[in-house]
């Protein structure tokens, strides 16, 4: 039997929390084969919410789950950890500037990453969900200089995913028979949702749909705002396709993308594409024995070319004012 691996979810008290840890103990994260010992951490504040999720965790009796920590000691959380999903993170409440947002994460995301720096596991696989993802990736990066950079990441399969889904309605085929869709740059409204290279079934998605208006409009705009509409209908944020995104995330990172497909995952810019190196950037990655690559060679179009340079350049802003809170 294998030994378990300890995965922690920071800002497991929260809705996305909810959703994630008993994915997480079903094998979704890393295999039905893979036990798990989960650790939660969560705020003071939280603290009480999170016992509950414990109780409940235990009750669920799950085969795979081999033990729970849950505490608010980010020390004790990060301890011995082989995966980290950092979910928790500081809301953007109303009347708040986007600097004050970014202060509080950014002194967040360089505490955990001090902690992960000196207790996490070697190799340790990071994946950051919290907004924003990017940035928040790259402050950790920062501030755990002995990570590889390459295990550090943040997560915009659900934005690939949403794009996946939007051209399965459209078609009205199997979205697992949707392939190579593409997400570049920001896990924001700037993100550039690309399928010139996509296909279902062998066949171009462009030739399929016929629809370039369609395309090069509408649908883009629907994927970056799916969040908000979602938002909009269910008076919460999406969690349960967050979750299920970030399963998704870690588990073609740690188990393979099949041959021939590409997913989207937010990692260190290595200046690919001429995206500007040192930024987190969306780019479409195949992985093998527990590495991403970046796919190369992709042609880019006039169109995307201008979209896959707006979304860097916010995310240079973003960088900007998350050293300026630094300091
Ligand atoms: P959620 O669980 O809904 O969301 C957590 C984070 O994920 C937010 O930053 C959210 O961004 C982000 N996110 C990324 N992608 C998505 C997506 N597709 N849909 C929704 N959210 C997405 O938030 P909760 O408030 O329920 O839970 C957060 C937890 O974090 C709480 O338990 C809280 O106690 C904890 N926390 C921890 C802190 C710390 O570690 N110091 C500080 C503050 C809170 P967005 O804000 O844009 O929705």
């Amino acid at each position: 039997a294998k030994e378990p691996a300890r995965v922690l979810v920071t800002g497991a008290a929260g809705q996305i929390g909810y959703a994630l840890v008993p994915m997480i103990a079903r094998g979704v994260l890393l295999g039905v084969d893979q036990p798990v010992i989960l650790h939660m951490l969560d705020i003071p504040p939280a603290a009480e919410a999170l016992n509950g999720v414990k109780m409940e965790l235990i009750d669920a009796a799950f085969p795979l789950l081999k033990g729970v920590v849950a505490t608010t000691d980010v020390v004790e959380a990060c301890t011995g950890v082989n995966y980290a999903v950092m979910v928790g993170g500081f809301p953007r409440k109303e009347g708040m500037e986007r600097k004050d947002v970014m202060t509080k994460n950014v002194s967040i995301y360089k505490s955990q990453a001090s902690a992960l720096e000196k207790h996490a596991a070697a190799n340790c696989k990071v994946l950051v969900v919290a907004n924003p993802a990017n940035t928040n990736a790259l402050i950790l990066k920062e501030f755990a200089p002995s990570i590889p950079e390459k295990n550090i990441t943040c997560l915009t399969r659900l934005d690939h995913n949403r794009a996946l889904g939007q051209i399965s309605e459209r078609l009205n085929v199997q979205v697992s028979d949707v392939k190579n869709a593409i997400i570049w740059g920001n896990h924001s409204s700037s993100q550039y949702p690309d399928v010139n290279h996509a296909t279902v079934g062998g066949k171009p998605v462009r030739e399929l749909v016929a629809d370039d208006k369609w395309l090069n409009g509408e649908f883009i705009k629907i994927v970056q705002q799916r969040g908000a509409a979602i938002i909009k209908a269910r008076k919460l944020s999406s969690a349960l396709s967050a979750a299920s995104s970030a399963c998704d995330h870690i588990r073609d990172w740690v188990l393979g993308t099949p041959e021939g497909t590409w997913v989207s995952m937010g990692v260190y810019s290595d200046g690919s594409y001429n995206v500007p190196a040192g930024l987190i950037y969306s780019f479409p990655v195949t992985c093998a024995n527990g590495e991403w690559k970046i796919v190369q060679g992709l042609s880019i179009d006039e169109f995307s070319r201008k979209k896959l340079d707006l979304t860097a350049e916010e995310l240079s802003e973003e960088k900007s004012l998350a050293y300026s809170c630094l300091s």
